[in-house]
């Protein structure tokens, strides 16, 4: 499962209308500003809140910039 750039480009995070950034290594859609993940189930972006899990600090500090 991948995510490309340019779904990427199109995708962003329900709460603040962000970018979002693309964790390969857990199949997720991260909104830094919000501090919440997004699964991806079968290549299908699960752009909603109530599916997000927030990100302890530890992962944040990971995320790429
Ligand atoms: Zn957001």
């Amino acid at each position: 499962m991948a995510v490309d750039e340019k779904t990427l480009a199109i995708l962003a995070c329900p709460l603040c209308k962000g970018k979002l950034i693309w964790v390969a290594a857990k199949s997720e859609l991260v909104c830094r500003g919000d501090r919440l993940a997004y699964p991806v189930r079968n290549d299908i972006p699960m752009l909603l809140s109530h599916e997000a899990r927030e990100l302890s600090r530890d992962e944040l500090e990971q995320l790429p910039s």
